[in-house]
């Protein structure tokens, strides 16, 4: 049985999460439903903040609140200690209405509008991890026109490009973000930065890739990262006080994953950050990482209701649920995978192969293949699993299918941390031009 965090089967054969039978959860909220188990959020907080702690180095985790950025998410950041990386006005916004502190907020992105950076620097953010050579000519004047210094990384591209088990050392790489370090731009980019005087050059930032299950990425990129400060300290005489090696720690979506423990993860990036800058006589640096979906993704489950099947006799089973690529488009988007079971049947044996068709108007609209589930009815509930980060993040309203609620579940208590959509949601955007309004009249 694939079960996370607080989850478990009572005694009626119902999942439960955070003390909460699911069942009632889809009757109380309805369904499609998002819900986050609270408690293991908090979990891998705290399981990032002691790894960091038994370091002895100095740190910020900041929460990559694009995996799923709402506002009571960001209050659990803050509780639990955490920063927060935002990379859109929304995100930020979000965080700012959240009472999430300011200074520490990390503004990301390869294309922050003007009015994106005044709103940052309105609220004396903590940093701005700068991604090209016009951000840093923009920032330095809007910076300089509110008469303030602010603080940024400069976000490097290594050559190292991690995925899941797979890593690759680059000589220059192909990537929309960032400085080239094998190409000098990283290093002219440093030097560029040092001549704005209404900008103040903390570091650098690096991000190697998503949902990796190995360390060797995250050594190579300390390597690299190690061996540029050294350099530019000779050179340009900067001392970087800063390191972020960014996010990407892999989580369990299926059986087959196979993550590492947090304190791994942790514990590889800062041995190798104290073992070079140590061989370099380099004064250790404050580490900071940006894990999303890590914090969050195995703490969600979507519930949805089975709807329709369509048996084709000799080559497969589809059950349709009432939701889809709408909430979670990353099975269409990337083919991920994941694990499910009939949430008010749990304990009940497998009796067929089907496959989890969404609602949508798309053939593509795939949540699951080839799923071992018992005979699915109208009616039945399905928990999906590791739903929590890029699923509400990335949701639509694609068919104008309304977004789906979120509830938050701890300790027997569920409550909505994200209203369902109304129709009324669907439209109050729209506007009917005057003129069509008028002929619409005439007729
Ligand atoms: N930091 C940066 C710069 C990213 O681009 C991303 C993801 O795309 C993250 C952090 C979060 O990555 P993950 O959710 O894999 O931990």
């Amino acid at each position: 049985m694939f079960l996370h965090g607080t989850s478990s089967i009572n005694e009626q054969g119902h999942l439960t999460i955070g003390g909460c039978d699911v069942t009632n959860l889809a009757q109380e909220f309805g369904t499609p439903l998002y819900i986050v188990d609270e408690a293991l959020v908090r979990q891998r907080a705290g399981e990032y903040v002691k790894a960091f702690q038994a370091s002895g180095l100095k740190f910020q985790v900041a929460y990559a609140s694009k995996a799923f950025s709402v506002m009571a998410m960001c209050v659990i950041a803050e509780q639990e200690g955490l920063s927060l990386d935002v990379v859109s006005d929304g995100e930020l916004y979000t965080a700012l209405q959240a009472g999430f502190p300011a200074e520490r907020i990390h503004f990301h992105g390869n294309n922050k509008t003007p009015d994106e950076i005044n709103m940052a620097l309105d609220a004396n953010i903590g940093c701005f991890v700068v991604d090209n050579f016009v951000e840093l000519d923009l920032l330095n004047a809007l910076a300089a026109a509110q008469g303030k210094k602010v603080n940024i990384l400069l976000r490097i591209t290594p050559g190292v490009e991690a995925h899941t088990h797979d890593y690759i050392s680059t000589g220059q790489q192909d990537s929309k973000f960032g400085f080239d370090l094998g190409n000098g731009a990283a290093k002219q980019a440093i030097a560029k930065a040092l001549t704005l005087s209404n900008l103040e050059v903390l570091g650098v930032h690096s991000h190697i890739g998503s949902q990796i299950f190995e360390v060797e990425g995250f050594r190579m990129a300390v390597d690299k990262v190690a061996g540029f400060a050294v350099d530019i300290r000779s050179e340009l005489g900067l001392t970087f006080k800063v390191i972020n090696l960014g996010g990407g720690f892999g989580i369990r979506y299926v059986e087959g994953d196979t993550p590492l423990p947090i304190s791994e993860y942790v514990g590889a990036i800062t041995n190798a950050i104290i073992t070079n800058f140590k061989a370099a006589d380099f004064p250790l640096p404050e580490i900071w990482v940006e894990p999303g979906r890590s914090m969050v993704g195995d703490a969600g489950t979507t519930l949805y209701t089975v709807g329709t099947n369509k048996n084709i006799p000799g080559v497969r089973k589809y059950i349709a649920v009432d939701g889809g690529m709408t909430d979670n488009p990353r099975p269409a988007l990337y083919q991920s995978r994941y694990e499910a079971l009939l949430a008010n049947r749990a304990n009940d044996p497998a009796e067929e192969t089907v496959s989890v068709a969404g609602k949508c108007c798309e053939s593509g609209d795939m949540l699951i293949w080839d799923l071992e589930l018992p005979k699915a009815e109208s009616g039945d509930l399905l928990a999906v699993f590791c739903t929590g980060a890029y699923n509400y993040a990335m949701a639509s309203n694609y068919n104008r299918i309304r977004r789906p609620a979120v509830v938050f579940v701890k300790d027997g208590s569920a409550d909505l941390a994200v209203k369902r959509e109304s129709l009324h949601n669907i439209v109050e955007n729209d506007v009917i031009p005057a003129r069509l309004a008028k002929s619409a009249l005439a007729k």
